[in-house]
């Protein structure tokens, strides 16, 4: 901490606060707001973490050190220097409260506060983008930001200006943990069909299984050597090379529709369409389709006409998302656990601030014992013992199913509990406040809660010298997580503010990270129990190769991100130039010329009928929604590159290489044929009944929604993983040439800019 800039800052506010816009100048004032409005005093430690937010750094202040004050003194500084900030935190609930309870403080600096949940109707958010800071969810501002590219009305664009500051709270869960789930939008634009499905559904009628293979765990479908040489043969084609990777999508869909999709399993017919079945509710879910080919193979099964259908029309994941600020900062209570991550992918160097008043928690060491029985009976135990001397107790257990199981079993003792599940945030801060009341048992999945302070004797306090007397919070982690983070962050939640408090730390031999990584080989024989022990494990040398464990997951799932980037980075840079192309259209700063140079004459014709002003504007808007289909169909393509590219290590390549180069080309292909397209949409504009009134293809209806929410995207997620950290080892195994970084994937593209020789440069 910067100790000189604090007490500069302070000395300022005693003297009523500087004038000015500088940092010191700006955090004076904010002080003195602080004191003003909310009637506390800002702590050094808060300013501290303001200067290291302003800074734009991660971080580290622990639970209940006041994260939600120093955010504003951070926040205030940028917006009086001209910049827009958004104060993304855990949830809707936090976000409500957080801005409503410094509202007073900013309305004191003079500064305008805005507020987004998800019940915030459309047309009211644009008002809250344009205030100089607005609170909201991580999740909230992706999915306007995908919903701004589905837009036509610039003046119904939810972000006014581009996206500037963002800090983010609870960092590591939604920069680390949360920041793979991809956001989606869909809308119901047609899907052109050239009629190649139903074509290739016929030619690949006389494939056997000995053809084809399937995917365990994805269900996909793969050619063998015996069906690609017969793909060859039928579709005269160079099956892996990087052209044919459409044709081999199809392909596998078409198998796939044929052999494992099942008309009232899968889907049903209903009035000439097929509607997919959800796989968790088993009822037909209108308006879900299969994903990309796999519909019309569907369709081409049953011979029925190819239908328009509801497309995805832009996806991004969280860390995207958040890598689109130019300044990011982001506070959490863990962070130098993932240090390096933070570093690594977004750029981000972690301060950590120290505690206000030392900390007087209790952390004991991890405890290991043999089987989930064996550790559920020392949970218990534990919980029993603090009951009897009215301690609050707070369960933190790998999963719902655990909590519950648990919970059963306490009530079976006769010892209330409350189980948290993490299905209404509002219910759930009000329980996890409560948590720290005598005799409190609270039972919750490691998330749960985040933001939301546990006080000693309850949200008021009135019991806080009884429960110090018995020991202050008992935190008891009952399960071995993915990463020391999770470990952690629960440990954190006893000992607040200098608190009394104590946690425990319980793992099994049988937790699932310990058998995932085969804890068993990792120590020799003789340490690792021939049979059930009862009671915590001693040996030394197993709870120390129990514990590596833990970093041995961290690491490997740290990679994998890092992995996964070789394959995203491509998509993200594309889609960011399509984005930026198409706002630029609809606000003006921008236009199209196409139809000028590649269609001279029907534009002459199409001027005479419309006036050159009135065509520029039906040019632009035509050119913005052709770029939409553009992406849609770019987002297709990749998406089933993904699924096939796997098969380009049988032809002894590197798949994240294959991929990015196919990528690219693709792109640039499509791009170059925008002109094209363009021309064709002229002549469709000047054959219309009324010229004036023809409008490109929009989405009538669009509709957002989280990957990992739906049934067969869902199965999606986990295979793209597997299927490419896999081969990327066969791959790297194969051929010792070194994997290409992100970075010069992204060089590549320096094919000439196709993109700026095509609009012209900006
Ligand atoms: P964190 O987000 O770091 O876990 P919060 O911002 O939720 O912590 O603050 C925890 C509690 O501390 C809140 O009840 C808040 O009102 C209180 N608090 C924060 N700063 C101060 C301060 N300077 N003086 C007194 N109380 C404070
Ligand atoms: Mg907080």
């Amino acid at each position: 901490m910067d100790n000189k800039t604090i007490s500069n800052i302070v000395s300022l506010a005693a003297s009523g606060g500087a004038e000015g816009n500088g940092i010191s100048e700006v955090f004076s004032r904010v002080y003195c707001a602080v004191k003003n409005t909310l009637g506390i005093t800002p702590y050094e430690e808060q300013i501290g973490a303001a200067l290291a937010l302003s800074g734009h750094n991660m971080v580290q202040m622990q639970t209940g050190e006041g994260k939600t004050l120093a955010a504003v003194f951070s926040a205030c500084h940028e917006a009086l220097n001209g910049g827009q900030v958004m104060v993304l935190t855990f949830n809707d609930y936090l976000a409500r409260r957080d801005y409503t309870l410094m509202k007073p403080v900013y309305d004191a600096m003079g500064v305008s506060l805005g507020c987004i949940t998800a019940d915030t109707p459309r047309e009211e958010r644009r008002e809250q983008y344009a205030k100089q800071v607005t609170y909201l969810t991580a999740k909230e501002a992706g999915f306007d930001y995908l919903r701004d590219f589905a837009c036509f009305e610039p003046e119904k664009m939810a972000f006014p200006e581009k996206l500037n500051f963002a800090i983010v709270d609870e960092a590591d869960s939604i920069m680390i943990d949360e920041a793979r789930i991809p956001l989606v939008i869909a809308g119901d634009i047609a899907a052109q069909d050239d009629g190649s499905t139903a074509e290739v559904y016929q030619k690949v009628a006389g494939f056997t299984e000995a053809d084809y293979g399937v995917d365990e765990d994805s269900r996909n479908v793969y050619l063998t050597d015996a069906g690609a040489d017969k793909a060859e043969e039928i579709f005269s084609c160079n099956i892996y090379d990087a052209d044919s990777a459409a044709l081999l999508a199809k392909i596998c869909a078409c198998i796939k529709a044929r052999e494992l999709l099942h008309e009232d399993k899968d889907y049903i017919l209903r009035d000439g369409a097929v509607l997919l079945v959800d796989e968790f509710t088993g009822r037909a879910a209108p308006g879900r389709v299969f994903p990309g080919d796999l519909q019309a193979a569907v369709e081409a099964k049953h011979g029925l006409k190819i239908t328009s259908r509801g497309r995805i029309m832009g996806n991004i994941a969280l860390q995207y998302f958040l890598r689109l600020f130019p300044k990011l900062a982001g506070m959490t209570g863990t962070a130098v656990q993932s240090r390096e991550e933070f570093d690594t992918i977004y750029g981000l160097p972690t301060e950590v601030i120290p505690t206000r008043l030392p900390c007087q928690r209790t952390d004991h060491p991890m405890e290991l014992y043999y089987d989930q029985d064996e550790k559920r009976r020392a949970v218990i135990s534990a919980i029993k013992q603090a009951h009897e001397i009215n301690r609050p107790v707070l369960v933190g257990t790998a999963n719902i199913e655990e909590s519950e199981r648990l919970s059963a079993e306490l009530e079976a003792a006769g010892i209330p509990c409350t189980v948290l599940n993490a299905k209404n945030d509002e219910a759930e801060a009000d329980i996890i406040s409560r948590a720290g009341e005598p005799g409190a048992v609270t039972i919750s999945t490691n998330m749960a809660g985040r933001g939301v302070d546990i006080k000693l004797g309850g949200a008021d306090c009135h019991a806080k010298s009884e429960v110090e007397a018995a020991g202050g919070l008992l935190v008891l982690a009952a399960a071995m997580r993915d990463s020391s983070r999770m470990t952690q962050q629960l440990r954190g939640r006893a000992g607040r503010q200098g608190d009394v408090g104590e946690s425990r730390f319980f793992a099994a031999l049988d937790d699932e990270i310990m058998t995932r990584n085969n804890l068993r080989s990792l120590v020799s024989g003789r340490h690792y129990p021939a049979e059930k022990v009862s009671g915590a494990i001693e040996d030394k040398a197993l709870l120390k190769e129990a514990e590596r464990v833990q970093r041995i997951a961290e690491g490997a799932a740290f990679d994998e991100r890092v992995n996964l980037m070789k394959y995203t980075m491509i998509g993200e840079k594309h889609r960011s130039m399509t984005f930026e192309k198409r706002t630029a259209l609809l606000e003006g700063t921008w236009h199209s010329d196409m139809w000028q140079k590649h269609a001279p004459e029907q534009y002459a014709a199409a001027v005479k009928l419309l006036g050159e002003e009135k065509l520029r504007q039906k040019q632009d808007i035509v050119l913005a929604a052709l770029l939409n289909e553009f992406w849609c169909d770019y987002l297709d393509y990749t998406a089933y590159l993904r699924e096939g590219i796997h098969l380009t290590q049988i032809a002894g390549r590197n798949p994240a290489e294959e991929y990015n180069i196919a990528c690219e080309e693709y792109y640039e292909g499509a791009a170059e044929s925008l002109p094209e397209r363009m021309a064709e949409k002229l002549d469709e504009l000047l054959a219309a009944p009324s010229p004036a009134d023809y409008q490109p293809l929009m989405p009538s209806r669009t509709y957002t929604y989280l990957l990992n929410d739906t049934g067969e995207e869902f199965r999606r997620k986990p295979l793209l993983l597997n299927v490419f950290s896999d081969n990327e080892e066969i791959a790297d195994g194969n051929q010792k040439k070194s994997e290409p970084a992100p970075e010069e994937n992204s060089a590549k593209p320096e094919k000439k800019g196709f993109f700026a020789k095509l609009f012209g440069k900006k």
